[in-house]
């Protein structure tokens, strides 16, 4: 599927373990990444820098549902599943 425009769920819902430009420490889950823009795209997208789990990340319907809160509630049930 397409990621949808406007959403930025997976940018805040799950936790990154590994270093984030700006984060060095990853980000805790429910945390907006800082370069989450304003209109929810990915201010590091197409840099060098941009975290490898970023660039790997595919929207699905599994992930990302039918809106911005059922990507929201099913990223945090996986975040609580690993945790
Ligand atoms: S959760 Fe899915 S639809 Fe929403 S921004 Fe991330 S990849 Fe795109
Ligand atoms: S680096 Fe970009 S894709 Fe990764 S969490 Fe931050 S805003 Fe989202």
């Amino acid at each position: 599927m397409d990621c949808r425009p406007g959403c930025g769920a997976c940018c805040v819902a799950p936790s990154i373990s590994s270093p984030i430009p700006g984060m060095p420490g990853g980000k805790p889950a429910g945390v907006p990444c800082i370069h989450l823009t304003d209109d929810a795209l990915c201010g590091l997208f197409g840099q060098p820098d941009r975290p490898a789990v970023c660039e790997a990340f595919s929207a699905t319907p599994a992930l990302c549902g039918d809106s911005r809160e059922d990507a929201f509630a099913r990223l945090r049930a996986l975040e609580t599943a690993t945790a």
